[in-house]
């Protein structure tokens, strides 16, 4: 089946939903909702309750009646009753939804109950037999000129068909350890029942990707053989050669790396440390050790920008100590590309610095000692299969920037040897931050006013790129708009985000670290590493939308020079429920951040999935030991013989779930 063989799917619906990562029919099905609104809490007029939104049965009393007043702006009233009372039906510019009622006849009414005024606000209205009211309703991020009706109408129709997704988990695994199946838990996401059984299959789905995660990262499934050893090098005076001091963390965490470098055994740690704790500068004096031992480095970071940033900062620093480098970037001309694969294969270059570009196929080591892979989790490690399909075993060092808990790190990394680097660079004023809402933005523009006239420069955040009137969220065209007609000449404005060409990324990256531009309006992207010690204002709009660890990292970027820095979360005015801003809002440390993280989702979203709204937490997901020490001993079993996996049907979940990775990049 094709995504035109569906009906309602032409050529231009297949092009959107190729936009949105939909190619085939089983994407669709892993097309998850982004979040879920509880639409089955039915109350009759007497007992509805106020704070929360209710389910009711009511018939139509009288026909609606629409007034106008003032350009396009209209109030639409109607009647209705249960056996408990009546009730006033009120929509504000919308004279379409009423037009449908039928007085005398019964309906599902879906809202907010205003006592004092005895009326519903803008009810979600539909027939008693539909169930889009009266259950849990999913709801669906998804383009512009694409409706959620069309998406669920074209989605539906592939689970009512006989296309299944490929269970990559055998049956007998299934019942033995009472998991559900790959499909079970997909319709469930997409329709589910009820809570319990939506719990259960999140909760399934989250033991498949910690599997999914150990697998990837597991050495055995590995052939290795071509184990190396590495001479033990002085680092000391690379490290006095520093403008500061490391940190007694960087100092421990280097020597524990120095020591697995030079035994006669691969490598695989992970670095785990807050934004801005100096976990590159580490790597990078870990590398030395690969370089005086005349083998190659490989630092591979997760976007484009990302990598050259890195390139920049240490270039001087490593050729200052006769150490070359280089830049590979998928942006990389086609001339200079040839010249770096010349030299990459002479042993010219000691350390490369790229992208996933750098384990193209083409690309013979001479020597490859190291390989460095920054914020690890958008990788998945399957680059550290294609390493080993090339006959190369080199140590693996792995940084990542999302803190969590040692207990938990030695669980979920259990075939990783774990560093963490908890304290901080002592000099950075702590950033302060502030939780608001959107009436506070005339506030808070000014505040950012004031301080680009003081020098400094401004990151905002948005959840989107594009505006979309069916998500009421803002987004990075919009607060673009916004802002340039706010500022007009008073202040460079410019944007960046995922969907723009490489070369205008990196333009517009490297004029917001030139100071040619004061404010930047941005999406994720610049979540990851990006250092422009001059910018002290974070402004994140809908903050909400994001998940702790993400907000945490995103903060990060400000705080970096010896300016006092401002974040200012902005929660969506719909919101209520904000404990985990409040959180962010009096907490700046990445470890106990993670922590609430964790203990806020105990109750309902344990296991990382649609918490974040538009975007997956960090692209990456959190879930508690429980659900790595269920994936740790189905590995296990698995390891034994127990159990026979699909080697292809694993690397294509795996190949997914980085691409699931780039996704989230991409924002
Ligand atoms: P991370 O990769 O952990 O986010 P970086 O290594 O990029 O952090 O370090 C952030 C910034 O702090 C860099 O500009 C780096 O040079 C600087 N830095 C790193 N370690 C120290 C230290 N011990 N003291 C002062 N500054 C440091
Ligand atoms: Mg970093």
């Amino acid at each position: 089946m094709k995504l035109t063989d569906i009906k309602g799917v032409g050529p231009k619906k297949a092009e959107k939903l190729n936009q949105m990562g939909i190619f085939t029919p089983t994407d669709l099905m892993h097309y998850l909702p982004r979040k879920y609104e509880d639409r089955s809490r039915f109350a009759t007029l007497d007992q509805a309750q106020e704070d929360i939104k209710n389910f009711f049965i009511l018939k139509v009393e009288n026909s609606p009646k629409t007034y106008f007043f003032k350009k396009n702006m209209s109030i639409t009233r109607s009647v209705a009753s249960d056996r408990t009372g009546k009730v006033n039906l009120v929509w504000f510019n919308d004279r379409f939804t009423a037009q449908k009622l039928e007085i005398g006849k019964e309906y599902k009414f879906f809202g907010k109950y205003d006592k004092e005024k005895n009326q519903l606000n803008n009810p979600l209205l539909s027939q008693i037999e539909d169930d889009f009211i009266g259950g849990i309703y999913p709801t669906y991020s998804v383009l512009k000129g694409f409706s959620k009706k069309d998406f669920i109408k074209i989605k539906n129709q592939v689970f009512e068909s006989k296309v299944r997704v490929n269970d990559f988990l055998p049956d007998k695994l299934l019942m033995d350890k009472d998991l559900l199946d790959i499909n079970t838990i997909l319709k469930v996401f997409h329709n589910p029942k009820d809570y319990t059984s939506l719990f259960k299959a999140k909760r399934d789905y989250a033991i498949r990707n910690a599997l999914l995660e150990v697998i990837s990262r597991s050495k055995s499934s590995l052939d290795q053989t071509g184990y190396m050893e590495n001479k033990a090098i002085s680092l000391s005076n690379y490290i006095k050669s520093l403008s500061f001091q490391l940190t007694e963390d960087q100092q421990k965490a280097l020597s524990e790396i120095s020591e697995d470098m030079i035994v006669k055994k691969q490598m695989n740690r992970i670095v785990i440390g807050d934004v801005g704790s100096g976990k590159t500068i580490t790597a990078i004096l870990a590398a030395i050790t690969s370089m005086k031992n005349q083998k190659q480095v490989a630092f591979m970071a997760p976007t484009e920008l990302l990598a050259i940033q890195h390139y920049k900062n240490y270039e001087s620093f490593l050729d200052k100590h006769g150490f070359k480098a280089a830049i590979l970037t998928g942006s990389t001309p086609t001339v200079e590309r040839n010249n770096i694969y010349e030299n990459l294969k002479q042993g010219k270059i000691d350390i490369i610095f790229g992208t996933h570009a750098l384990f193209q196929d083409k690309i013979k080591y001479k020597d490859l000692g190291l390989v460095i892979m920054d914020e690890q989790q958008r990788f998945g490690v399957y680059q550290r299969k294609l390493l080993a399909e090339k006959g190369q075993f080199p140590d693996i060092l792995l940084l990542s920037a999302t803190p969590i808990p040692r207990t938990l790190a030695l669980t979920k990394f259990k075939d990783l040897d774990v560093s963490i680097i908890k304290s901080r660079p002592a000099e950075r004023k702590p950033i302060e931050t502030y939780l608001v809402d959107q009436t506070y933005e005339k506030r808070f523009i000014k505040f950012i006013y004031k301080n680009i006239t003081a020098g400094r420069q401004a990151y905002v955040v948005c959840p989107r790129v594009e505006e979309d009137d069916e998500i009421e969220v803002n987004s990075v065209e919009g607060i673009y708009k916004k802002y340039k007609k706010i500022f007009a000449s008073k202040a460079k404005v410019d944007f960046i985000h995922g969907k723009l060409s490489p070369e205008e990324k990196e333009k517009k990256q490297e004029d917001f670290a030139d100071g040619k531009v004061d404010i930047l309006i941005a999406t994720t992207i610049i979540e990851v590493g990006i250092d422009v010690k001059n910018a002290n204002i974070m402004v994140i709009y809908d903050a909400n939308y994001f998940g702790m660890s993400q907000l945490h990292q995103i903060r990060g970027r400000i705080g970096r020079g010896q300016h006092q820095s401002y974040c200012i979360l902005v929660k969506s005015n719909s919101e209520e429920d904000d404990e985990k801003l409040t959180f962010i809002e009096s907490n700046n440390d990445g470890f106990e951040i993670a922590n609430k993280d964790l203990e806020l989702r105990g109750g309902g979203d344990r296991f990382g999935l649609f918490q974040s709204g538009l975007i997956e937490d960090s692209g990456e997901f959190l879930y508690d030991e429980d659900i790595y020490e269920e994936a740790n001993t189905i590995f296990r079993e698995i390891e034994s013989g127990l159990y026979k996996l699909d080697n292809k049907l694993i690397e294509q979940e795996i190949i997914k779930t980085s691409k699931i990775y780039d996704k989230v990049i991409m924002n």
